[in-house]
Formats: C-alpha cells, structure tokens, sequence
C-alpha cells in the first residue's frame, strides 16, 4: 500500500503496526494532516504473523486473529484521507529551529525529506536475542527467537524445526510451543528460569497444558551443542539468585532452541533524538497524553512498554494520536508519578497538570505475584483512587484510572502504593 504523499505534515505517525494505525486514525479524526509510515510491505505490525485468536476481547468484543483486528484498523483508514507510505523507512529526525521536525525517509524512490509539527513514535519492540543472555557453548544454526520462528512458519510456511526446546515462557513462546506441535514437530518442553510463568495464565493453559508440553520453572538452559546445526542443549536448574545448582544438568537432544526471553521497546529512534528512556520499561518516558519529554515527541504501543493485549496498545494510541493532533508548544508541568519497590513499574511516568487529558490511565506491572492487595494512588494527603486486587501477576498489565482535576497543584508527585487488604 503505497500512496502519493507531499512533504508537510500536522502529524507524522512512524509505525504500522495496531499503534501506528490506530494513531493514525484519532489524528485524521481531529482535523490533523497526517501521515503514516511503515517499513515493511505492508500494514499490521507485528499482528500479520499472529494467526492465533486472542485479539480484540476488550476492544470489539470479539475473538479475533491479528490480521482480522488490524484489518480493522485498515478499513477504518481507508476512510480517512491519511497518507499512508509502506517499504518506508525512517533512519533520522531533526528538529529545526523553527519547532518543525525534519524526517529522512528512505523509499523505493529514494530518499525523501518530510516536514511535520508533531510526530508519534510507533515503532514497536524487539525480542532479546541469543546474544543478550548467556549461554555457553557453540552458535550453530538452529538457535532463533520465538517471532522468528512464527514468521518462518505463519508467513513463509516453512518448518524451522522439528525437535526443539525452548527457553522463557513468556506468550510468543508459550504460543510457539503449540504452533510448532500443530506443524508436527516435537517441543520437548518449555524452560523457564524464575520461578513464575512468563505470560499470561490463558496461553499456559491453552497452549501447553491442552497439548501436554511440561512447563519446567527454575530452570535454563546452560550450553549449547552442535557444530553446524544445534544437536542438544544442557539444561539446569536454577535458584531462587539464578544461579545453577550444581548435578542438575541434563542434556537434551534436539535440533532447534527457540528463545522467548523478553521483548525490548524499539527505540533507536528516541535515543537519536536525546529522548529519556526509562530504565524500568526501556522505552520513552511519557505523560498522559503520550507526549515524550521532547515536545512534540509522543509515544505509543510496545515502543513505550510492551503490552500484553492489543486492546491496551490501541486504546493508548488513540489518545496519543489526539493530542499529538492537537499539540501546540507551550510550558508543560510535569508531576512525576513514582511507585513503590513492590511494582516493576508504572506508565506514564509523567502527569502534565495543564493538559486537556482530565482522565489518565495508569497502567502496572508486579514484580511478583501478589494477592489481596489494595492498589493506591495519592497526590500528596489526597486518594486520587484506590482498588483491590484478587491476583496480580507480573505477565499480567493492570491499569486503574485517575482524575487529574482531583490533584493537588503544590504537591510533587503522584505516588502509586500496595498495601495489604485489611
Ligand atoms: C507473538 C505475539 C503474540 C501475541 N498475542 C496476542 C494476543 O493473543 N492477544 C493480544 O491482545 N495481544 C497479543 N500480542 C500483543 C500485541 O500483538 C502487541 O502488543 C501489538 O502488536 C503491539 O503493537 P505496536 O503497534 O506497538 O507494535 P508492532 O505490531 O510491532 O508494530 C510496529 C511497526 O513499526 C514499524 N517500524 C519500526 N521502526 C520503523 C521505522 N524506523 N520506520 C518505519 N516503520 C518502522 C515495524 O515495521 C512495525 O510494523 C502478541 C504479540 C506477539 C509478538
């Protein structure tokens, strides 16, 4: 999908997977020229190769696969008069001394110069790979990450595979798991060092118990053996330090080792342009309206933190699409929100006080699983909101919703507490 597109824009979305689209859409639909970028051929993200259901629950109600929620997407854009350009790539942004941002884009027709006065980053996430864990051993072929394999085996029809392991148990893996025994192949088992499951409590049910793949906690795998292609992997367990207990190891023949072992916001962009990224999530920090410190500058979906559902990334992105459709540069007071040790983190990080986004949702993670607890949040002496949970799991993306008029001016942050359900 390729469109004629000119060289000045209200909004530049970069980005088109369910993010980028949706963004999109809520720019067009407040009055901005807008324009959309993509990569690849072709629009959907990371949702054209998740052929599984699961998708839109919360969103449309509905069981969908990837393809059909981002054909969604797809069909609400061919209503609007947003330009689209796919095989687009964009490798810098700089911004004038006049606001406007210059971007470099590099087509199938060369490279292309676009000006805009606001830019949403949608730009997704990366797996981690073989290299950023530690494993010893040899690098043969064999050893790929859970998305690959899914491209290899969803996009290509090809069978990456036919007797693997594989390591973390987050939901690529966990989905992986049943895909490459639906195709015929054996996955010995799913192989995760903490001590918690990675992803979300229905993908463990539906693809490893519903196919009697055994779920190993506490354990990872140590080497790798093999010259030109993988012949087996140690495993071992592993305390509660990850560190190895020694006479645990076990060698287990196969020929592939598919990684499942986190996904990193994509943020080459954001970084070229000095953005801060927080150290929790990886990503940019934001405020409610998705805005970066950067003015201007709003991010949105995985490539602010990596969600669990769709639904989350598209509901965030249409309001980062709104208000980067209606940003205009003025002082921001920014209140941080901080939280307590029991949180991996929260998003947005940043309040904007003066903003016409009255609502935020405040979206968290777990370090651990917790039950029965109260999740609080204050500004100062004032409960802005407060909330019980049964259950809460770290795979698991909880959010609860704030009324900014509720915030004191004078107080300096917005707090976001676990205290026990008395
Ligand atoms: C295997 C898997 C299974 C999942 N299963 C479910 C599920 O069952 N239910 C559910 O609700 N959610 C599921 N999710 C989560 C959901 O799919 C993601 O949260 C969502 O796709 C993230 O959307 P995004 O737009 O932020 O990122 P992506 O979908 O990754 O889109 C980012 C886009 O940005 C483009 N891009 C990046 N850099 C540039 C650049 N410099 N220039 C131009 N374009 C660029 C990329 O090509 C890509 O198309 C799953 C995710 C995965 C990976």
């Amino acid at each position: 999908m390729i469109q004629q597109f000119e060289n000045t824009y209200d909004v530049t979305v970069i980005g088109g997977g369910p993010a980028g689209l949706a963004a999109a859409v809520s720019a067009w639909e407040v009055g901005a020229k807008t324009l959309l970028v993509e990569r690849e051929e072709k629009l959907g993200g990371i949702l054209k190769q998740c052929i599984h259901d699961g998708f839109g629950l919360l969103m449309f109600k509905q069981k969908l696969t990837g393809p059909e929620y981002a054909q969604y997407y797809i069909e609400m854009l061919k209503n609007t008069d947003v330009n689209i350009t796919c095989s687009t790539f964009v490798t810098d942004i700089n911004r004038q001394d006049d606001g406007i941002f210059h971007l470099i884009l590099v087509t199938h027709h060369g490279i292309k110069h676009i000006y805009t006065k606001a830019i949403v980053l949608a730009t997704g996430c990366r797996e981690r790979s073989a290299k950023q864990i530690f494993i010893h051993g040899t690098r043969p072929a064999g050893i790929l990450t859970a998305g690959t394999a899914q491209y290899y085996v969803n996009i290509l029809g090809q069978m990456p595979v036919k007797k693997c392991v594989i390591l973390g148990s987050g939901d690529i893996g966990l989905i992986m798991a049943r895909r490459l025994t639906l195709e015929g192949a054996e996955v010995e088992g799913v192989y995760e060092a903490k001590k918690e499951l990675g992803g979300l409590l229905r993908n463990y049910s539906q693809c490893l118990m519903d196919f009697n793949i055994p779920l190993h906690t506490q354990t990872t795998v140590t080497r790798v053996f093999g010259e030109k292609r993988v012949s087996a992997v140690e495993v071992c367990s592993v305390d509660e330090n990850m560190s190895r207990i020694n006479g645990s190891e076990r060698i287990i023949e196969c020929d592939s080792l598919i990684l499942s072992v986190g996904l990193i916001p994509e943020n080459e962009l954001a970084e070229k342009m000095n953005i801060t990224l927080d150290a929790e999530t990886k990503g940019p920090a934001a405020d409610q309206c998705y805005q970066t410190k950067k003015d201007g500058i709003f991010v949105c979906g995985n490539a602010f933190h990596v969600n669990d559902l769709v639904d989350y990334v598209s509901s965030g992105a249409r309001i980062a699409g709104k208000c980067a459709a209606k940003y205009k540069k003025r002082e921001r007071r920014l209140i941080p929100v901080i939280h307590d040790e029991k949180f991996a983190y929260c998003v947005p990080q940043l309040i904007d006080i003066d903003s016409d986004q009255k609502k935020a949702d405040i979206y968290f993670r777990t370090k651990q699983k917790e039950e029965d607890k109260h999740v609080t949040v204050t500004s100062g002496d004032n409960i802005l909101i407060a909330k019980k949970y049964i259950e809460m799991r770290p795979s698991e993306l909880e959010h609860i919703q704030i009324d900014i008029d509720k915030i004191e001016y004078g107080n300096d942050k917005i707090h976001v507490k676990m205290g026990k359900v008395e």
